[in-house]
């Protein structure tokens, strides 16, 4: 049988290393038969993305960095004259100062929260403004949330707030662009090991919160998270838009762990 993604060509954005969860869903996809572009956030991270994309076969790499919008022009005017028309885009993409991914959200300062909701929110909807230039019915945009955006975390802080924000975001989009046949959703992934979770205050106490109060009592991987953006990008979510999508081995549905001894 003809594999799910076969005929069908994408941008995976914020591949930084092997631990990203754009690296997890990159393969996934790649696995399925996708052709894939990738673009990467400065010079310096080129010689780390350039081996991995080469490793799922021919390398198509721009670099594009999201608060520039001569760069986001760039990469899909280098998009356009490669493929003229795309399937879909994954946007795994978020930044806020580190400083802040500690201690008190109400300490927030106006330059951090205005960077923050430009990378983390605002890029997404200027990503797809320029996709869906080039993408016809059955085209098919993908962010990346965290459970953050819906109750508080420790230390997520701005992020909550952003992340929020992006949730907003893929509904109204899924509004805009369902009548062209593009769909628009997220996936709210539990808290995986990458580089942007390090900056995250306590990230080791959060991991094994999860672990010990999620209904599958573990945490997720990478791997996982490719394998619901499968789902979502191919036709097998052809019925799905405005979804965010909890990849977070159920943690989210659990008010409170039952205790596993009886009787207290
Ligand atoms: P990561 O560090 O591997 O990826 C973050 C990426 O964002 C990097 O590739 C970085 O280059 C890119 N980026 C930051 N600023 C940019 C800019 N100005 N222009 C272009 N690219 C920029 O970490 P990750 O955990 O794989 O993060 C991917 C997404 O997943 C983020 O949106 C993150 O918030 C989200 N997420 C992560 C977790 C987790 O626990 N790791 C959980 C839920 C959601």
């Amino acid at each position: 049988s003809a594999k799910l993604m076969e005929g069908k060509r994408g941008l995976i954005m914020g591949l930084a290393n092997d631990k990203s969860i754009a690296w997890g869903i990159a393969k996934a996809l790649g696995d399925a038969g996708a052709e894939l572009a990738f673009s990467y956030q400065g010079e310096q991270l080129k010689k780390r993305v350039g081996p991995l994309a080469e490793s799922l076969g021919t390398p198509r790499l721009f670099e594009c960095d999201v608060t520039n919008p001569a760069s986001m022009d760039a990469l899909f005017e280098g998009l356009e004259n490669l493929w003229g028309q795309i399937d879909f885009v994954v946007h795994a993409i978020g930044f806020s100062d580190k400083s802040e991914l500690r201690g008190r959200y109400v300490d927030t300062s106006p330059e951090n929260f205005r960077m923050t909701m430009d990378i983390s929110v605002y890029s997404f909807t200027a990503i797809a403004q320029r996709a869906i230039r080039l993408m016809g019915p059955g085209g098919s945009l993908l962010t990346m949330t965290y459970y953050g955006a819906e109750k508080v975390m420790p230390h997520y802080n701005v992020m909550g707030v952003a992340k929020a924000a992006l949730e907003a975001s893929v509904r109204y989009m899924a509004e805009d662009l369902g009548k062209d046949g593009i769909r628009v959703n997220a996936i709210s992934a539990g808290p995986i090991k990458t580089l942007a979770a390090s900056g995250i205050g306590d990230f080791r106490y959060i991991m094994k919160w999860n672990e010990l109060n999620s209904p599958l009592r573990r945490n997720v991987n990478q791997e996982e998270v490719g394998k619901s953006a499968l789902y979502l990008l191919s036709d097998l979510g052809s019925g799905v838009t405005g979804e965010v999508l909890h990849v977070d081995a159920g943690y989210h549905v659990v008010g409170m762990k039952a205790v596993d001894a009886p009787d207290i």
